[in-house]
């Protein structure tokens, strides 16, 4: 089914035997504030390392995967079937990063991150500035041979666990004056602390902290790119970032709808299966329904890429994918904790757990009202022929 190659089935079955290994460990981590036993979190990131699943997105001259982007969409897919982040082991550094880093960067960061040795994290929303990251007030001045960064970044994702963050700010003077640029920023810093770690829906070991940076000094070998430049990484992230949130919405939902259908073969009430009840077997179809066409939209999304699609066009469809699949997602866990009833509400139910972590898919990497933006700007402008 799919169409997929002999290649692509067979990592997508070694991202599988991933995923179910780590699936028992899921309730242990959501009891523990998201925390397994540091060997044990040893052992499944050296599983996935393994299995040649870490960095399936970065170049194979780097050592990463040099996968292609439906390769990329079939790892992730897989990871998404586990909750509490979980299959976050299956690490996708930054792959826009080696087309502007400098030797020396690549040195010291690509490599390492591919090799898993290093871990980052980004430092892009503020208190003011989220969907719209035009306006950051966070602001780099350049001050001889470094740049002295300034501002209080939200949510960044992994600060507890990263050793390097890209910080993107305003510049502050010089010809670049107002334009944006992105840091990197080794962790920790002088001048880099915690605000606060605020408590957030899922359950997971990776915090959002709010983070400030105060004269913080870099090396200007530490700016990523040209001065001007930083919107345009933010950008190149979001087009991959938006699709592998799609995947793994998939990955989800497959699991999901998975167990949903076990339960209501296996579930009597009234003396029979509830799946013969038709308002149940209402939602079990609606959710395989919802997901193949999903599953069809990202796959082709990401064969688009895969064939050189247009970039703008690409940026559009990767939104579609992002929007339609953590749409579809929420929507198939709220079904599937009707579908178990009172066990759907308990948090060693792998519905109830989906049901908080999904509702994040929606907001982070550009909220679903951003996508739709996205979208019809497009269909405006190039006509809604050339996106679909
Ligand atoms: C758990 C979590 C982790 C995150 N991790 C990171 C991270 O690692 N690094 C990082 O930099 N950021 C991170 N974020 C931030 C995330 O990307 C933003 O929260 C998101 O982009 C939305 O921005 P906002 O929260 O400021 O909402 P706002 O921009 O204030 O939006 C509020 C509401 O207004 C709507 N809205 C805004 N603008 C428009 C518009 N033009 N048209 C229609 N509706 C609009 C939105 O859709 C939303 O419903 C994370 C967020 C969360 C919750």
């Amino acid at each position: 089914m799919y169409g997929l190659s002999g290649e692509d089935l067979a990592i997508q079955e070694r991202a599988r035997a991933l995923a179910d290994e780590l699936i028992p460990f899921e309730v242990e981590a959501e009891l523990n504030a998201g925390l397994l036993p540091e060997d044990v979190t040893g052992k499944h990131a050296a599983r996935a390392r393994e299995l040649g699943l870490v960095a399936a997105n970065m170049p194979a001259e780097l050592g990463g995967g040099g996968c292609t982007a439906l390769q990329q969409v079939l790892v992730q897919e897989q990871a998404g079937r586990v909750t509490n982040a979980l299959g976050w082991v299956v690490a996708t550094p930054p792959s826009w990063l080696p087309a502007v880093a400098t030797p020396d960067q690549i040195e010291r960061y690509v490599r390492p991150t591919v090799r898993g040795e290093r871990e980052e994290c980004y430092a892009i929303t503020e208190e003011g500035a989220g969907s719209d990251v035009a306006a950051i007030e966070a602001t780099a001045r350049r001050d001889g041979d470094r740049y002295l960064l300034n501002g209080v970044k939200w949510h960044v994702t992994s600060f507890n666990t990263a050793d390097y963050a890209f910080f993107q700010a305003k510049l502050d003077g010089g010809p670049h004056h107002g334009g944006h640029a992105m840091f990197l920023v080794d962790l920790p810093s002088p001048g880099v602390s915690v605000v606060r770690t605020p408590a957030y829906s899922h359950t997971i070991g990776h915090h959002h902290p709010i983070v400030e940076f105060r004269d913080v000094r870099v090396p200007a070998a530490n700016l990523v790119g040209a001065e001007g430049d930083g919107m345009a990484f933010a950008y190149e992230w979001f087009r991959f970032e938006r699709l592998m949130v799609a995947a793994r919405c998939l990955g989800a939902a497959e699991r999901l709808t998975a167990e949903m259908t076990a339960f209501a073969r296996d579930r009597r009430v009234g003396g029979q299966p509830i799946s013969e009840y038709g308002l149940v077997a209402g939602m079990l179809a609606d959710s395989l329904t919802e997901l193949f066409a999903a599953r069809s939209l990202a796959y082709e999304t990401a064969r688009a890429i895969d064939r050189g699609a247009d970039v703008k066009i690409s940026h559009a469809q990767c939104s579609m994918a992002k929007l339609f699949c953590s749409e579809m997602a929420g929507r198939v866990a709220d079904r599937a904790v009707q579908v178990f009833g009172g066990r759907g509400y308990m948090r060693e139910n792998v519905a109830e757990r989906f049901f908080r972590e999904l509702r994040v898919e929606r907001i982070w990497e550009g909220t679903s009202e951003i996508q739709r933006a996205i979208i019809a700007r497009q269909m405006v402008k190039r006509g809604p022929g050339a996106l679909a």
